[in-house]
């Protein structure tokens, strides 16, 4: 029996859009960063990949680069008092985390399948 040919996957357009590394199709999470065990469409084992804390680290950089460069212009601009500073920065940082963490989680296991290979389970 012959394994059907998936043609190659942008492991960053299939992570962004949290589909599966190998067809690009099937669902990659089940749950908010529960991956599912395998894939719907290919049957491509994703219960061994783990990335770690991979994602959250990158998150972490993306996030510091983008909020503190205009929480600084807002004070320069406006001078908001400090507890708007804190209030409006933290629901900023914690929506942008939430938004963030799945997509950039969905590109570390496609990564991760096209540079390391994930077992397919045969
Ligand atoms: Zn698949």
């Amino acid at each position: 029996m012959t394994d059907p040919f998936y043609p190659p996957q942008s492991p960053i357009a299939t992570g962004l859009a949290c589909r599966c590394p190998r067809c690009g199709q099937g669902r990659l999470f089940s749950g908010y960063l529960e991956l599912v065990a395998q894939c719907d469409i290919c049957g491509l084992n994703l219960r061994d990949s783990d990335s770690g804390d991979g994602p959250a680290v990158f998150v972490i950089f993306a996030l510091g680069f983008i909020v503190v460069p205009i929480a600084l212009w807002v004070e320069a601009r406006f001078q908001p008092p400090l507890w708007l500073h804190a209030v409006l920065w933290s629901c900023v940082i914690l929506g942008g985390a939430l938004a963030l963490l799945r997509p950039f989680k969905g590109v570390m296991v496609a990564l991760q399948y096209k540079h390391r290979g994930i077992s397919d389970g045969s």
